[in-house]
């Protein structure tokens, strides 16, 4: 279909070396084929023009001193994607790799996953090329306090909602709210993933990881299976790792890895949770430090990594969750896992299998959970934040638990049913893009040319 074509060519001469950026709207817009078949009218509103294309995309400069009294200077972005369903959401991101086209791939994954979610809210993300490691606390203050001090004035609880992402948790959205507060004088939900005591939802933190669980288990139970006692692969060892191991416990698996940027630990006799979170949700340590509290554990640092992907993928198991960052699980991966008789892949974070792995999983037919859907649960809890907020109310675990499993199963039966409807009833990509889409899309047709 040229149409597809064009706007990708297009985008490629317009952003330059955004290739993430490419790589996330080739796979949407390739997936969209058969919709425009079936459904021409999309193309006569131009819509998959627009939907490539930010509202608005806001860049700044941060500057802050350090310890030494040196001022540092740090790139900051906002990119404010759709708006069609409801304020921009989506989180933000502090890794010395973010550049603008992380930053506009990662807001892009975020309209269709927010659409997943049923729930009334747009896509956005945002983020720094700051790095967070090795600064002291007082560093990390300073940095997002100068940071806030430029978004706040492009933020607000009904146009748009920042929360947390890779470099970005509990300590760093305290510090932005606080700053958010000193220049506003207003308490409002202008951030999620706030603090239980000072208007952050119970279970948020947990949501993510836990909702990446919940969706493979509706994977696993629509082909008559399920988690209890399988072997499962984690990588990453931050928010979103930390959940999902937590979760596969109490569904009876046993998550046997987790990674961070410097290696791989393996400890076959499963993962020691407390010692993981206090590790890394305490000390900020590397996980070589396990090694002194299990030696049946083994340490792969990169370094000995295959050449051709990463070491935690070549270790046997049942099932696989990617939960560190993009393109962590390559071709190569995804061969050997697929001969080690992987049956499942649910996707933590936010587009981990390059397309070559991505086209192996769907060839082999296993239950493949793309990031858009397998992750929606963080943002979805993180608007049920919003509604505590703007009611001002606190909800007990049991009601956002039920909710966040109830919103993970029915974005399974949407991306499962929309494959269905489209003649690929396993390929639950196909299914999640033009789900997602059609909703934005109908979203921007009924509200014009805007
Ligand atoms: P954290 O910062 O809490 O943890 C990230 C983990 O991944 C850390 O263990 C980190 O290692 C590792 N990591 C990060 N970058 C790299 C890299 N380039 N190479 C190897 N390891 C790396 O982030 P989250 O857990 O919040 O996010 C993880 C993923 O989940 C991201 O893709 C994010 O976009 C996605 N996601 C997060 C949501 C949330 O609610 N937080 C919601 C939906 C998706 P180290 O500790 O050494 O830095």
């Amino acid at each position: 279909m040229p149409y597809v074509h064009d706007t990708l060519e297009r985008l490629r001469k317009s952003s330059p070396a955004q290739t993430e950026f490419y790589q996330a709207a080739e796979e949407v817009l390739e997936c969209l084929r058969p919709l425009f078949q079936h459904s021409p009218h999309y193309l006569d509103h131009s819509i998959i023009e627009r939907i490539v294309e930010p509202e608005r995309q806001i860049m700044f400069r941060i500057c802050w001193t350090d310890d030494a009294g040196k001022v540092q200077v740090n790139k900051g972005y906002r990119v404010q994607f759709n708006s069609a369903l409801g304020p921009y959401k989506g989180g933000l991101r502090f890794h010395p790799s973010v550049t603008s086209g992380t930053i506009k791939f990662l807001g892009f994954e975020q309209i269709f996953k927010n659409a997943l979610t049923g729930l009334p809210i747009g896509g956005g993300k945002g983020g720094s090329d700051f790095d967070p490691k090795g600064r002291s606390d007082g560093e990390i203050m300073r940095f997002c306090q100068a940071f806030m001090a430029e978004l706040y004035r492009h933020i607000g609880p009904t146009t748009d909602v920042p929360a947390g992402d890779i470099g970005v948790g509990g300590r760093e959205i305290g510090y932005l709210y606080g700053q958010y507060k000193r220049l506003t004088g207003r308490y409002e939900g202008v951030l999620t993933g706030k603090g239980l005591d000072w208007g952050g939802s119970i279970g948020r933190k947990e949501a993510t990881g836990y909702g990446a669980v919940y969706f493979a288990q509706n994977m696993l139970e629509a082909r008559g299976k399920t988690l209890e006692g399988k072997t499962c692969l984690v990588s990453g060892a931050g928010n979103v790792a930390i959940y999902t191991i937590e979760k596969l416990y109490e569904m009876g698996a046993r998550p046997i890895t987790c990674s961070d940027s410097r290696g791989t630990l393996h400890d076959p006799r499963g993962i020691d949770l407390d010692l993981l979170k206090e590790l890394k949700e305490v000390k900020r340590a590397s996980l070589e430090a396990y090694l002194e509290h299990h030696s049946e554990a083994s340490y792969i640092p990169v370094g000995e990594y295959p050449e051709d992907g990463h070491a935690v993928w070549r270790i046997k198991a049942d099932a696989a969750f990617p939960c560190a960052t993009q393109n962590e699980l390559t071709a190569g991966d995804a061969e050997v896992l697929l001969k080690n008789g992987i049956t499942c892949i649910s996707e933590g974070a936010n587009m981990p299998s390059t397309a070559d792995a991505v086209d192996r999983f769907l060839e082999a037919r296993i239950a493949y959970g793309p990031g858009k859907a397998a992750n929606a649960g963080g943002v979805a809890t993180s608007q049920l934040e919003m509604a505590q907020n703007s009611s001002m109310e606190q909800w007990p675990l049991e009601k956002v638990d039920a909710k966040l499993k109830e919103i993970m199963a029915n974005i399974h039966q949407q991306c499962a049913d929309t494959a269905e409807e489209f003649g690929e009833p396993t390929n639950l990509v196909l299914g999640a893009n033009i789900a997602g889409f059609r909703k934005v899309a109908d979203a921007m047709i009924d509200q014009g040319v805007v």
